[in-house]
């Protein structure tokens, strides 16, 4: 796989690869591992986390980060959830990025910060945007962290946790306020990622 983005090679061209995308235009997170591809299989377990409530899954899912994010949670100093937006927060009732990050924390003992990251504005579901570019116009500056949280973010190894890796808009956002907050490394695990490349601009 890219030794960067995760992205799963038809072949093994060697340890430290990486992808066309990572090459050209180098993302503002330092490494992205998921546990599963995101297909017909993981889907289903996925989206039930996601929309109704099953929290059966956390726990097993939470095991599955443990392990894909080796050795990337050795090196964190902090756990970090990708925010949602209050209002839906408020419509879904939880965040199950904040849940699957809290129990990482608890397996590891890492810290973790909930609001070391927060939304800045609404955006709309980047699962309604037509295209990549529309996905990455929805969320740039979308997120930001508090003043009070730049001095715990400065210097620190940063793991950000989220369900799926789609297209990376979402995460790339995040990295980038997190890199421009002070974080020292931006490392990112989910429980699945699309297997094909990461489309960016170049
Ligand atoms: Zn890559």
């Amino acid at each position: 796989m890219c030794a960067t983005c995760g992205l799963p090679f038809e072949f093994d061209p060697g340890a430290e690869s990486l992808c066309g995308s990572c090459l050209s235009n180098p993302p503002a997170f330092d490494c992205a591992r998921a546990a599963v591809r995101y297909d017909d299989a993981s889907k289903g377990a996925i989206l039930a986390l996601k929309r109704a409530d099953r929290l059966e899954f956390a726990d097993l899912f939470a095991r599955w980060l443990r392990h894909a994010a080796h050795p990337l949670l050795e090196h964190a100093d902090l756990i970090v959830p990708v925010p949602l937006h209050r209002f839906r927060l408020w419509s879904r009732r939880y965040n199950q990025s904040a849940i699957l990050a809290q129990r990482l924390h608890r397996m590891s003992g890492k810290r973790y910060d909930p609001f070391a990251l927060v939304r800045a504005r609404s955006t709309p579901s980047q699962g309604e945007m037509p295209s990549v570019k529309a996905r990455r116009r929805n969320v740039r500056g979308a997120f930001r962290v508090p003043e009070r949280r730049v001095k715990s973010i400065s210097g620190a190894s940063v793991l950000l946790v989220d369900d799926v890796l789609t297209t990376g808009a979402t995460i790339e956002a995040c990295a980038r306020t997190l890199k421009r907050a002070g974080a020292k490394k931006v490392f990112v695990i989910t429980i699945a990622r699309v297997a094909r490349p990461l489309p960016r601009d170049v």
